[in-house]
């Protein structure tokens, strides 16, 4: 077998992989990204991001909009399933909506490092300076981005699936007909947010372009199936979409930023995006932390001019704690049954409650601001990139 040799493998080419592999490859060092899937690929998600996300990704959105959906959001219609909604206008662009198999396949051919699509990560080994992967890949630095299920995450000893507190979702993606198209009463420029009762989860539905995405996701795992299934009962019935809708979801798992006890960096390996658990916890937005972890990842990488030990990349964790708080500090705190269905109640009613805490804050996240973007880090000296991404 011949053996392959680069710098940098990245173990996952989703939203993390590729944002880490652009900026290092385009500082120079031979990055090769390693993914199990052939892309374009699906990924079970609602394919809803902020601007910020494209602004830090230095995505021109009329060259990405000229082939891919996406659709401009100005408002929310959001409330508790099965009571009557409250809508919120911005009267300006606050998010997208994009489709995950559009959007991470764009994202990976622009990184610009070589691919190794279709083949799974089946094997590590630690060999004196660096990695032998698949028996094959030979690295100095291991990076794992392969999502919740990441198996370099396994490597650093993660209980993935098991010891860990996820959250779970359902969701499924179509396209409409003209009939279903005529028949879908939810507004593409405003999507509908739907909290559960016991606000342990919500529901949403996406319209973008000709599009229909539809799903659930809860804290708490059981009983997820009924929950999303009486969701899209109560859609139909109240005709917010079709009732042709297909019924059948696809679910996944996610970890929420101060829900996870995972190593995140050991000898030259570390990881970035939903293999680190690092999505926002009140919403469950999980596509700018990875991007942002991933451009965290490389200024480290980068600054560390290939010291690569754990000490050399221990900056990567301190920036991550300075951007999302110490794990701690996000971790929700239990909320009595009684307190949650008081909340449920009474203050979704309320229009400054919906709009400035649960959209602003929770959300959109309107007060966090832009990490410098992937360009200004490869432009600056190695060594200055780290302190123009966190400024
Ligand atoms: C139902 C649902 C809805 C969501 N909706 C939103 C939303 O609207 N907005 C938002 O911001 N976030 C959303 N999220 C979260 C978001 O999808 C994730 O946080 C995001 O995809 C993380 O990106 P990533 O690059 O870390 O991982 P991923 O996007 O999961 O990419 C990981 C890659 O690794 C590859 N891989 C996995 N195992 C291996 C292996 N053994 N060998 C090689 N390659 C491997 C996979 O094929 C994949 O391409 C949602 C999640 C779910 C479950």
């Amino acid at each position: 077998m011949t053996t392959e040799r680069c710098d940098v493998l990245i173990v996952g080419g989703g939203p993390a992989g590729s944002s880490c592999a652009r900026v290092l490859q385009q500082a120079g060092l031979d990055v090769l990204v390693l993914d199990k899937s052939g892309f374009p690929r699906d990924k079970v998600c609602a394919g809803w991001i902020t601007p910020p996300v494209l602004d830090e990704l230095e995505i021109d959105r009329a060259d990405y909009a000229r082939e891919r959906v996406l659709q401009p959001i100005t408002g929310f219609r959001l409330g508790l399933i099965g009571a009557v909604p409250l809508d919120t206008d911005y009267a300006r662009i606050v998010s997208y909506g994009i489709r995950r198999c559009e959007f991470d396949h764009y994202l990976l051919q622009r990184a610009g490092a070589r691919l190794s699509l279709g083949e799974a990560l089946h094997s590590i080994e630690r060999r004196a300076g660096g990695w032998l992967i698949n028996q094959r890949i030979e690295a100095a630095l291991l990076i794992g981005a392969g999502g919740h299920f990441c198996p370099v995450a396994r490597h650093l000893g993660a209980d993935v699936g098991r010891g860990e507190l996820s959250v779970t979702a359902r969701e499924i993606e179509f396209r409409m007909s003209d009939a279903q198209q005529r028949r879908c009463n939810v507004a593409p420029h405003r999507p509908e947010l739907y909290f559960c009762a016991d606000l342990k989860g919500y529901g949403w539905v996406f319209h973008k372009g000709a599009y229909l995405n539809i799903g659930l996701g809860r804290e708490d795992p059981q009983r997820l199936a009924e929950h999303s299934t009486a969701f899209l009962d109560w859609l139909k019935t109240t005709e917010r979409i079709p009732d042709d809708s297909p019924a059948v979801l696809h679910g996944h798992a996610y970890l929420l930023y101060g829900h996870s006890q995972r190593k995140l960096i050991d000898d030259g390996v570390l990881l970035i995006g939903d293999a680190a658990g690092l999505a926002y916890a009140q919403s469950g937005e999980g596509i700018r932390p990875a991007i942002e972890s991933g451009l965290l990842a490389a200024a480290t990488v980068l600054a560390a001019k290939g010291d690569y030990s754990s000490a050399g990349l221990a900056g990567y964790r301190d920036n991550l704690r300075k951007r999302f708080g110490a794990p701690g500090d996000t971790r929700p705190q239990p909320i009595a049954t009684t307190v949650r269905h008081y909340l449920g109640k009474r203050l979704l009613r309320k229009r400054w409650f919906t709009r400035h805490v649960v959209l602003d804050r929770w959300f959109l996240h309107s007060r966090q601001p832009l990490i410098a973007t992937a360009g200004a880090m490869t432009s600056a000296p190695a060594h200055q990139g780290l302190q123009s991404l966190m400024r």
